[in-house]
C-alpha cells in the first residue's frame, strides 16, 4: 500500500490540458530521458509528459508532421535521426550546424527548430572545476558523433588549441575538413594513435569518447596506465561513458591522482538543456541526476 501511494505520487496527473515532450529513437526503450525528464515534470508540478516513441528511419517526416498536428512541446531525437533530421527543420543553431547533428527540437509557426544541447551538457561539470581553459589543451580519443559535441564544447570553453585522435586517417581529415566554416577551425588538429604518447604530457584534458570500456568489455582502457602516468599533475580525465562507471580509463587515471569525471552529468545537463528550452523555467537538476543516478543503480543490478 504505501510503494502503491509512493508511485501514484510521483505520476504526473493527465487531464485535457496535459502538453507532450518525448524522444524519438530507433531502438528508444533502452533511453534513460524518460526516467529524468519525468522527474523534473513531477517535481515542478507542471501539466507535461514526456514519452518515448520508437519511430522508424523511413518514417522520421511522418511522425515529426503527425507531432506538430497533434501539438506536441518538444522533442529529444536519439540514433538514428540526428543528422537525418536536418534538411526537415525550418532553422538550426549555429552550434547543432556545427556539430552536424540535432538532439533537441521545439515547434515554431514555420516548423521544427532544432538544436545540439550536448555540448553544452559536456562542458556543464568542467565549467564547476573553475578551470583557467584559455591555458589548456584538450586530447580528444576518437572522432565520431559525441567527438563532434566534445569539440564544439572545448571551442565554446576557450581552450587555445583541440586536439582529436583517431584510428582512421582519411576519416580524421574528413572530420577537420567538416570544421573549416567554423570560427575555430584553425584551433583543431587531427592525429593517429601512434601519436598519442607525444602528446599525452601536453594535455590538461583528455577525453575518450570512443566506445572502449562499455559493457561487456569492461576491462578495457583506450589508454594504458603507463602513458596515463605522463598527464601533466592537475590534469583531468573525462569518460563520456557512464556504465560502467568508473570506466577502466577512468579507474586508471584516478591511480594516477588525476581528476576524473564519467559521462553522467552530461547526460544530466543536455537533458535539463533541452527541458529548460521547453519550459523556460529553473530547472530542478538535483532531481534529474536523483532519477539518473537511481535508475543506472537499478540496471546495474
Ligand atoms: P560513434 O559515432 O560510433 O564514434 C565512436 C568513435 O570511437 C569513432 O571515432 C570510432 O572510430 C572510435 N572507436 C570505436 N571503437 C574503437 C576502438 N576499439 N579503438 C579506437 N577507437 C575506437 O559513437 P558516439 O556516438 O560518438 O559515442 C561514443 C561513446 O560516447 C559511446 O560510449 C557513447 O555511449 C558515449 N556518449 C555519451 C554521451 C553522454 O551524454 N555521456 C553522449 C554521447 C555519446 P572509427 O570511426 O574509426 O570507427
Amino acid at each position: 500500500m504505501v510503494a502503491f501511494s509512493i508511485i501514484l505520487m510521483n505520476q504526473p496527473f493527465i487531464n485535457g490540458k496535459t502538453k507532450l515532450l518525448g524522444v524519438i529513437g530507433d531502438p528508444v526503450e533502452h533511453s534513460l530521458s524518460p526516467v529524468m525528464h519525468n522527474a523534473a515534470i513531477a517535481h515542478l508540478g507542471v501539466n507535461y509528459i514526456y514519452l518515448p516513441f520508437p519511430v522508424r528511419q523511413d518514417a522520421l517526416a511522418t511522425a515529426l508532421d503527425g507531432f506538430a498536428a497533434i501539438g506536441v512541446q518538444g522533442i529529444n531525437l536519439t540514433i538514428p535521426h540526428k543528422q537525418a533530421v536536418i534538411p526537415l527543420l525550418s532553422e538550426i543553431t549555429p552550434v547543432a550546424q556545427a556539430i552536424g547533428a540535432v538532439n533537441t527540437l521545439w515547434r515554431t509557426e514555420t516548423g521544427w527548430s532544432g538544436t545540439n544541447t550536448d555540448a553544452e551538457g559536456f562542458i556543464a561539470p568542467l565549467k564547476a572545476l573553475n578551470r583557467d581553459w584559455s591555458q589548456v589543451i584538450p586530447l580528444i580519443l576518437g572522432n565520431g558523433g559525441a567527438a563532434r559535441a566534445v569539440v564544439a564544447g572545448c571551442a565554446e570553453l576557450g581552450c587555445p588549441e583541440i586536439g582529436v585522435v583517431g584510428r582512421d586517417r582519411q576519416k580524421l581529415d574528413k572530420f577537420k575538413q567538416s570544421w573549416q566554416n567554423t570560427p575555430f577551425k584553425d584551433r583543431l588538429s587531427v592525429h593517429t594513435w601512434d601519436k598519442l604518447s607525444e602528446m599525452v604530457s601536453n594535455t590538461q584534458l583528455l577525453v575518450n569518447t570512443t566506445p572502449v570500456g562499455m559493457s561487456p568489455k569492461i576491462e578495457q582502457s583506450p589508454v594504458e596506465a603507463a602513458l596515463l602516468q605522463q598527464l601533466p599533475q592537475g590534469a583531468i580525465a573525462y569518460d563520456l561513458i557512464y556504465t560502467p562507471s568508473p570506466t577502466r580509463f577512468l579507474q586508471l587515471a584516478q591511480q594516477q591522482g588525476v581528476t576524473t569525471l564519467d559521462g553522467s552529468e552530461m547526460l544530466i545537463q543536455q537533458g535539463a538543456a533541452a527541458l529548460h528550452l521547453w519550459l523556460d523555467t529553473p530547472i530542478p537538476v538535483e532531481i534529474m541526476r536523483q532519477a539518473l543516478l537511481d535508475q543506472l543503480r537499478i540496471k546495474g543490478k
